[in-house]
Parts: C-alpha cells; structure tokens; sequence
C-alpha cells in the first residue's frame, strides 16, 4: 500500500543575509510518524521546523503536507500545529478557555468544545485544573496544558519545538514517556526540535541530525547510536572513541578511521594501558584510560568489578564493535 507522507520536505533553503540558516535539506517523514530533528545550537533544526509551519518562507526548496505543496501558503492553511517553547498560553484565560481557544475560533459550537476540551485535559491528566490560570501552574503542568491546547484541534501534523527544555529532569523524563503514548494514541505525525540527544533517542521512531543546517544522518535510534556515520554523528549522540589510523592499527589490526561505543570496550587488569580517570554514574561507572597517545572511554555496569585511578588495564575491542567513519 501506498501512503502519501505526512511531510515532504524537497531542497529546502534558508538565509537571513549572509546567514545560510538551512543549506539544502530533503527529507520525507511518514504519516503517524514520530520524528526528531536533533542538533547543536544553531544547526537550523527551529528554522526547517518554522518553514514546515509557514511562519517562514524557504529561500529555495518546497514544502508539501499530505501531498499539497504548501510552500507559499499562510501559517493558518496549513494543518499543523506548533507547541513552542514558552508554551504560548493567554495569561488572562483559564486552562479550559486555553484549551477552547483554538476550537471557538473554529467555530464549533459552545457543547462541543466543552466536551473536546474536557477529552483533551483528561488525555493530559489536567481536567481537575481546567479553572486555574496559567500563572497558578507549575512549568510542567503548563506543558501539559499547551500539549492538550494542540491536541484538542486534532492536526495532522504536531510541531514541537523543544518544550520539555524548561523541565527538571524528572518531569522531563516522565513526560518523555507520556508524549509518546498520546502520540501513539493520536496516531498524530509529531516533528520534535531538540538538542538534547537522550530525549530524541528515547522518543523517536527516526531521528535526523542536523550539522550546520545540513542532515548529517537519518536513522532509526539504534541505527544513529550503533552506526553513526561521521565523527560528528559519533560525537553527538552518546559518548564515542574515535580510534584515527594508528591506534586502529593497533588495537583493531585494521585500515582506517573507527568509532566504538564505551560499553563496547572490554577491559581485564594488568595491561599496557592507564585508567586517567574514574566517574562514578550510578548504574555505570565511565573510564578515561590511556592508551600511548589514544584516548578510550570505557563504561562497565557497577555490578562488582571496581578499578582504581592507575590501575593498568589491558584494552580489546571486537571487530564487529568497531563501526568504520567516513
Ligand atoms: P537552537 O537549538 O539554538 O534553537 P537551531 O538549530 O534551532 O538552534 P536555528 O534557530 O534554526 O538553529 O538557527 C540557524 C541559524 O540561523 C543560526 O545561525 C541563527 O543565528 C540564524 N537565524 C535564525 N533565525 C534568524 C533570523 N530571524 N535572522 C537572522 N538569523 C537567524
């Protein structure tokens, strides 16, 4: 079967002067999908979201939405939503008339938004402060209320610009698990902007990782973790050793650039390498060891073994836990 995507984004340029903010991106992203848009500060992940929404005209490139060009059309005729950072909410209305909002300038009628809006609180688990004022709420409460706010509109599409980055982690960390279950429930297309890299592996369905307005990779959670193909990608997304021609020579017996991941790599005592550094995590502790001149992060579960500032180790890595860079 043959479905029409949710977003399809097509030589997609931005500059503001001499800024090129969006250099080029082509990407499709499937309906009922949830997608990440993951990068540094500045990588122009706000600026393609922006374009998708239509708050900003593309320099080049088009933007279709099920299959419509929309690139010249207003923010309004497109059928998406956005969720932004601040949340956005009118201070002088109450949760419930927030909610109701969108719907009254829809024009349904007052029976119907109430019972819409009822929906949409309940699904966020805020029904019992329909009557507070936004400023009478916590941060994360008011997240839910701006999430509850989009939903109640029923879009195709849910923009979300990094809204979770005003929560502690704990909050950040349940609500990570709630996007994704109403997303899941809605059967909603959600674009989510973040430069946090554990959100968007948590979260995501696919992730794109953006690199100085470029895609440097797409993939899957596990495919961008386990086989990034670029340094960057390797640097961005999780903790990595690069191993350059010499020390792959060495430790590997191969030709060429590689990376490998912390839990990967394997120590034993009495070796030619130095543990640097020791950073209890937890569940895990990270090693820095030394290695000549190469530098390796190690990671173990703590479940017995511990290793001391100085210990000598000796270092292997299987060949199939060396993911060869471009
Ligand atoms: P962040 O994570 O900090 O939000 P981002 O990846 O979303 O970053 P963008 O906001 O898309 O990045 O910005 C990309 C580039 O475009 C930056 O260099 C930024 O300074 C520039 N830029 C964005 N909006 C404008 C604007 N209205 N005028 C001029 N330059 C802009």
């Amino acid at each position: 079967m043959d479905t029409v995507p949710a977003i399809r984004l097509a030589g997609l340029r931005k500059s503001f002067g001499p800024v090129v903010a969006v250099d080029g991106i082509d990407l499709t992203i499937g309906d009922g999908e949830f997608f990440a848009m993951l990068g540094p500060s500045g990588s122009g992940k706000t600026t393609v979201l922006r374009m998708i929404a239509g708050f900003e005209q593309p320099t080049a490139g088009t933007v279709e939405l099920a299959g419509a060009d929309v690139t010249r059309s207003a923010p309004f005729q497109r059928d998406v939503t956005t969720v932004f950072q601040d949340y956005a909410l009118f201070p002088h209305l109450t949760v419930r008339q927030n909610v109701e909002y969108g719907l009254a300038v829809r024009g349904k009628s007052r029976a119907e938004r109430r019972t819409r809006a009822t929906e949409a609180l309940e699904s966020v688990r805020m029904a019992a402060f329909a009557d507070r004022r936004p400023a009478q709420l916590s941060g994360g409460q008011r997240q839910r209320v701006a999430l509850a706010r989009a939903l109640v509109v029923q879009p195709r599409v849910l923009l979300l610009d990094e809204p979770l980055g005003a929560l502690d982690l704990k909050l950040r960390q349940q609500m990570q698990v709630e996007l994704k279950q109403l997303q899941r429930d809605a059967g909603i297309t959600f674009v989510f902007v973040t430069h946090d890299q554990e959100e968007a592996l948590t979260m995501s369905d696919r992730i794109a990782v953006f690199d100085h307005g470029r895609i440097a990779q797409i993939g899957t959670p596990a495919g961008i973790y386990e086989q990034p193909q670029t340094e960057f990608v390797a640097g961005f997304v999780g903790t990595s050793t690069v191993l350059d021609a010499a020390a792959a020579k060495t430790l590997l017996g191969r030709e060429g650039k590689f990376m490998v991941r912390p839990e990967r790599i394997h120590l034993a005592p009495d070796g030619d390498a130095t543990i640097a550094e020791v950073v209890y995590l937890g569940a895990t502790t990270k090693y820095l060891i030394e290695l000549g001149e190469t530098r390796i992060t190690a990671s173990e579960p703590n479940a017995g073994t511990v290793r001391q500032r100085g210990d000598r180790v000796h270092v292997t890595i299987r060949g199939e836990d060396a993911v060869p860079l471009e």
